[in-house]
């Protein structure tokens, strides 16, 4: 469940809220029944408890890492035979 952020744009009240993807949105603040916007930040949408990332206690399992390429140099281009 994530949870969105939300500030009061009438007495700049912030809140969390706990909401589904398909939960509407909250439109009016708690404390002053004003308007409310959500905020966007980095810590805004926080995922918990669903399992995102095992890899940490997944063992030897590596499956989820993605293997680093190997640099391929290019081929040498081919020079043309000398015919002279
Ligand atoms: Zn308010």
């Amino acid at each position: 469940m994530p949870t969105y952020q939300y500030a009061c744009s009438a007495c700049g009240h912030e809140f969390e809220v706990f909401q589904a993807f398909s939960d509407d949105s909250l439109t009016a603040c708690p404390e002053c029944k004003g308007e409310v916007r959500k905020v966007y930040s980095a810590v805004g949408v926080v995922f918990k408890g669903s399992g995102f990332y095992k890899t940490d206690s997944a063992g030897k399992s590596s499956s989820a890492v993605i293997p680093p390429a190997a640099p391929t140099p290019p081929p040498p281009a081919p020079k043309p035979a000398a015919t002279e």
